[in-house]
């Protein structure tokens, strides 16, 4: 009994009483909101050393909040890229939405179990509630089904599993298949195929056309001599926005040579999916909702935070083959029939991320959404052709919002260029290589990037060129 009273009096430590979790519920209000405040002065890009981080132990006795908080300000929050900045325009941007974060404040808080149905109803009908707008927005028909997922990559994996068990894809035949992708596919997919073992089909990039989408006319000879040669077409993946330049590949002739010939149509939409939301982006997208699975990343292009990806399949029952499982553990919860996240998913236990989705889309309603997409699109379209008038070498006019530019000259003083920026810092770009040529790439995406951002961006540009002694194309500008 003794020893029961002291441990309880230690266990007692792990919930504060009211008092203190005010305290610290205060000093995290304050935290959160001097950090939103700063974000417009606070630099994109940032170095720094990780110091106390290093030396901090694990001790059993525990520490101070204060001290803590003051780490997380000063190693972690003010050093690397400044993901929550709007002036973050590099890889693929996220948001991370204030009220996305206080869901998340009362999902864990009350920890509910969203795993199934039995367990907490309610949280698993707001996340099949997100999985039906997603899929109406998409297009897809009624019994479409899928899940949210901690990411892309994750809803990726789902996708590839579930295409794979459907076309019955196993050691006997797996030599025999071929997926198709173009050159510009996520890497995320390459892990999809490795972890499902589809790596072992034969593999064929597909040229691109001068705007980085596939080529069609390639893809069907290419479909046409695998079949003349005995070979099972099994998947195309096609990108509705790709990484590196935003493209969207000619989704409904590829959808065509899917119904054609029976394969798997997978579309990438991690980063693209969510302009579907805007009217006139829409036609880029036709053919999308023909597809056989979809992923989409609300922590991109809906800026909640990081967390949050999803993947639809368009049939439901070839999701519930690829994944569910039963156990007699589990068996109390059979008594509730609906559809468990943990039936179409990897994870049982699942953090309930939909909270984070479904506060703010019902707070702020859809419209504000919408509206940063197109905002982001015409901010790309005026980003893009600021960069040509400066008489700089730029890509095809971006499909949505990515625009990628080069000083015309070698490789090597666009990575100059592009580390005088990031010296810089004020705006944070990134930079890749497409057919052996560097490339940098702005990305707009943020509902905290608005035009002043873009202006910032063109004129660090401008000054990083000056700086280097860079004179810009024919215009002598
Ligand atoms: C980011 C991205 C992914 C991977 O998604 P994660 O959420 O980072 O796992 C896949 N495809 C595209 C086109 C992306 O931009």
């Amino acid at each position: 009994m003794k020893t029961l009273k002291d441990l309880e009096i230690l266990v007692r430590q792990l919930e504060p009483g009211l008092k203190e979790r005010d305290a610290i519920m205060d000093k995290t209000t304050r935290y959160v909101n001097d950090y939103i405040a700063r974000l417009p002065e606070m630099p994109s890009y940032q170095q720094g050393n990780l110091d106390m981080l290093e030396s901090l132990a694990i001790t059993e006795d525990g520490k101070s909040f204060d001290d803590l908080l003051n780490i997380l300000r000063q190693e972690v929050d003010s050093v690397g890229i400044n993901t929550a900045s709007g002036a973050h325009l590099g890889f693929i941007p996220g948001g991370g939405l204030w009220v996305s974060a206080v869901a998340d404040m009362l999902a864990a808080a009350t920890n509910r179990y969203s795993g199934v149905a039995y367990s907490c109803p309610g949280a698993v009908k707001i996340e099949n509630q997100l999985i039906e707008w997603l899929r109406s927005i998409v297009g897809y028909p009624v019994g479409a089904h899928g899940n949210l997922t901690s990411g892309g990559s994750i809803a990726s994996l789902i996708a590839v599993k579930t295409a794979r068990d459907f076309h019955k894809i196993n050691s006997s035949n797996v030599r025999q298949s071929v997926i198709y992708f173009s050159e510009q596919m996520h890497h995320c997919m390459l892990k999809a195929f490795s972890i499902t073992g589809v790596h072992e089909a034969v593999s064929r990039p597909i040229p691109m056309n001068e705007s980085f989408q596939m080529d069609v006319d390639a893809l069907e000879t290419q479909i046409e001599s695998d079949i003349a040669e005995g070979l099972n077409p099994f998947m195309i993946v096609g990108s509705a926005g790709t990484t590196d330049t935003g493209a969207i590949d000619p989704l409904d002739r590829i959808a065509d040579l899917c119904e054609k010939h029976d394969i798997w149509f997978h579309v990438d939409g991690a980063y693209g999916g969510f302009f579907v939301l805007v009217d006139e982006l829409k036609e880029k997208f036709r053919g999308i909702e023909r597809s056989d699975s979809v992923v989409l990343d609300p922590h991109k292009t809906l800026v909640l935070p990081y967390g949050s990806g999803a993947v639809l399949i368009r049939h439901r029952d070839r999701l519930t083959d690829a994944f569910s499982q039963s156990a007699s553990y589990m068996k109390d919860t059979y008594a509730v029939e609906d559809l468990n996240p943990a039936d179409v998913s990897p994870e049982l236990t699942k953090h309930f991320r939909g909270l984070r989705m479904w506060l703010p889309l019902h707070l702020h309603g859809v419209k504000p959404f919408r509206a940063n997409l197109q905002e982001k699109y015409l901010l790309c379209q005026y980003l893009h052709r600021s960069l040509t008038s400066m008489g700089l070498e730029t890509g095809p006019e971006p499909q949505l919002s990515v625009a990628i530019f080069r000083f015309p000259g070698d490789n090597d003083v666009n990575q100059r260029l592009l580390e005088a920026i990031l010296s810089d810092g004020r705006v944070f770009l990134t930079s890749t290589t497409i057919k052996e040529k560097l490339w940098i790439r702005c990305a707009v995406v943020s509902h905290r990037s608005h035009m002043a951002e873009v202006q910032l961006a063109l004129e660090t540009i401008r000054e990083s060129l000056e700086s280097l002694g860079l004179k810009a194309g024919l215009s002598g500008a």
